[in-house]
């Protein structure tokens, strides 16, 4: 997997200089869907804003299953202002957790290797022990989604689960407690995936495209949404 350094470059000077520009973009599914690389997995997952509820059982699972602990975390939902007018007023959800960047800022400036891409999943992940504190991952992670663990003393973010119920063959904490169906996880890489199916079923966007991070985390657009 690889993290270009003419890539990254020009995506660290869009951070500088787009702050505060949401940077999203309706895609292609089809084009962004069968990127092979190797025969390897490339796990990637899809959020439905249409079926998403706010209920935070994700967030829920996330922290007990991955040993997050209070104060931090892996996983936000987030809530709109109400939309339409009342009594037909709606929300809309989003989930800010790691996009698994392919071409990940995070791992780029890590001077110790402990931000890295899994070769054998594409999972972006943390190694604790490599980890020195210095927060330059933090600082390089455009979806600011990084944190320091109070616990490990590591830099810490969303895994996938890859330590946790994936070594256990599950899904991912925050899939598996789902009870709306919405949210997707898979292997980009098989077309027969179940995230496949639903990439070719929907439109969908993914955050800060322009920047060059080129992120596996895809979003169904809310009906009364913007992107
Ligand atoms: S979202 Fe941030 S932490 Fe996750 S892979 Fe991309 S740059 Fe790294
Ligand atoms: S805080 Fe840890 S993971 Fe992040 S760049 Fe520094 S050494 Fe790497
Ligand atoms: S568990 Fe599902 S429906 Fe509930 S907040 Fe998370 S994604 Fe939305």
């Amino acid at each position: 997997m690889s993290c270009s350094r003419r890539n990254f470059i020009a995506g660290a000077g869009a951070v500088i200089v787009t702050t505060g520009v949401a940077g999203t973009a309706t895609v292609s599914t089809k084009s962004l869907a069968y990127e092979m690389e190797d025969g390897k997995k490339r796990y990637g997952m899809v959020f439905d804003e249409t079926a998403c509820i706010g209920c935070t059982a994700c967030t829920d699972a996330c922290r007990e299953v991955n040993d997050v602990p209070e104060g931090v975390s892996r996983l936000e939902i987030t809530r709109s202002d109400p939309k339409g007018e009342y009594p037909n007023t709606d929300y809309q959800f989003n989930r800010t957790s790691c996009q698994h960047c392919d071409n990940a800022p995070c791992v780029y400036v890590c001077p110790t290797g402990a931000a890295y891409t899994d070769a054998a999943t594409g999972i972006v992940d943390v190694d604790n022990d490599k980890c020195v504190g210095c927060g330059y991952c933090l600082a390089a992670c455009p979806y600011q989604v990084r944190f320091f663990n109070p616990e490990t003393k590591s830099a810490d973010k969303c895994n996938f689960c890859r330590d946790t119920n994936l070594a256990q063959g599950k899904l991912p904490a925050c899939v598996e407690k789902c009870p709306t169906k919405a949210l997707t996880f898979g292997d980009l890489n098989d077309p027969d995936s179940d995230i496949n199916k639903v990439l070719n079923n929907k439109t969908v966007y993914r955050d800060k495209v322009d920047l060059g991070t080129k992120p596996k985390l895809y979003k169904v657009p809310h009906d009364k949404g913007e992107i």
